[in-house]
């Protein structure tokens, strides 16, 4: 069956907003089939219409960096003034008594809910356990489960690969057994502080064939600049104390995109999460190459890593996503919160910029097609908003105004 629906607004992303907007959406296949504005009306033949005018649609969006496996740990890791100090602080709280695994998996599921209330389709979790795998199976959402690793001691590189794609494959079958194709598997390195080079250089092409992405946390904080230039600092006394240094770490001595380069593992299927502490000529570097910036900006000022420079990021030219980080250092995965955020750090970064990176931008990132757009071939699982009435430009809304969803529900409920 055809619905034409028609909006006040449709938001399509890859093409400016439409006002009064029509689009044709074929329920049984559960996909766009035509979009278009109202002087250019739809030769299609529909079976039903369906009226939207008071409203705005537009792709559910794409939260391309989030750890559902620490979703028990909400409320449990206070903010810090230095993010040695938060990692240090959470470690204490994730094993000092680890919870139950049913509250874990409870809580993962707990947070996938509230993504799925606040217009999130698409995700890019991180885990180093399968605790969120079933819930995500379970879900709605589209994207990728990373399965991370990390271990700085060099000889222990060739073993912690093997672990990690065994637990791949393990994610693999559960997602099969599942029926589940709107995710796929893979497999991320965690950052280079913690990780040895030839673990981070085996994992960060992702895994394939299914899915050639990866990721991982890099520039967090300037302990990290530190830990990479020199080998020295609170990073350096944190792996003695984990038992993860052995003395035969080479310090790279360069910064952190100067090192990935150097190892041959940034790619277009990359995802560079954070980049608090890069400057203008790293983030033009990290824009040729084709990866994406992930930028969680809410996280870093509560783990006292500071904050991204937004409007610079947005300037080099690269490829951007929106993530959350965990439960664990953020008060919500509300992406709309999380925009509205990016808004206050960067008024001068179009809306339509912020907008397309929290949805086609973590999209792309992710390899999923079918998200990131309002256009034929694209899910019809899109996101319907209601601005006030005296609101006139809704990308504006969208970004600076929105993070209350409750008048939020997703179109092909209203079919
Ligand atoms: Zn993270």
């Amino acid at each position: 069956m055809i619905v034409r629906v028609h909006a006040g607004w449709l938001v399509p992303i890859a093409a400016p907003v439409l006002r009064h907007g029509w689009m044709d959406v074929d329920t049984a296949r559960g996909d766009i089939v035509g979009v278009g504005a109202a002087e250019a009306p739809s030769e299609r033949q529909a079976d039903r219409l369906l009226d939207l005018s008071e409203a705005v649609i537009l792709p559910g969006l794409v939260n391309a960096h989030t750890h559902l496996e620490l979703s028990h740990l909400a409320g449990q890791v206070p903010p810090a003034d230095s993010f040695v100090a938060w990692v240090r602080a959470m470690l204490a709280v994730r094993f000092g008594t680890p919870a139950a695994p049913a509250a874990v998996i409870g809580a993962a599921r707990e947070a996938i809910a509230s993504m799925e209330a606040t217009g999130t389709l698409g995700v890019g979790d991180i885990g180093n356990t399968d605790a969120s795998v079933s819930p995500l199976a379970a879900s709605s959402l589209w994207g990728v489960h990373f399965r991370e690793a990390l271990g700085l001691r060099p000889a222990d590189a060739t073993r912690l690969l093997e672990e990690t794609r065994l637990a791949v494959r393990r994610t693999h079958h559960t997602l099969c057994a599942a029926g589940n194709t709107r995710l796929s598997p893979s497999c991320a390195p965690h950052a280079p502080y913690s990780t040895s080079s030839d673990l981070i250089r085996g994992l960060a092409s992702g895994y394939e064939p299914a899915r050639a992405v990866s990721s991982i946390h890099l520039a967090e904080s300037t302990e990290e600049l530190v830990f990479l230039a020199t080998g020295q600092g609170p990073l350096r006394d944190l792996a003695a104390d984990r038992g993860a240094w052995d003395g035969t770490w080479p310090t790279p001595g360069v910064g952190p995109v100067a090192y990935l380069a150097q190892l041959g593992v940034l790619h277009h299927g990359l995802l560079v999460v954070h980049g608090t502490q890069l400057r203008r000529e790293e983030l033009r570097m990290l824009a040729s190459t084709g990866a994406t910036l992930v930028l969680c900006a809410r996280s870093n000022r509560w783990v006292g890593a500071g904050v991204p420079s937004v409007s610079e990021v947005f300037a080099s030219g690269g490829a951007v996503a929106i993530g959350t980080d965990s439960l664990a250092s953020v008060a919500d995965l509300n992406l709309f919160a999380e925009l509205q955020a990016l808004r206050d750090l960067a008024p001068d970064v179009p809306a339509r910029s912020l907008l397309r990176a929290a949805t086609l931008g973590g999209a792309r990132a992710l390899g999923c097609d079918a998200l990131g757009v309002l256009a034929p071939g694209a899910t019809s699982r899109a996101v319907v908003r209601v601005p006030p009435p005296a609101v006139t430009d809704v990308e504006e809304w969208l970004v600076a105004e929105a993070s209350d969803t409750s008048d939020l529900r997703w179109l092909d409920d209203l079919l």
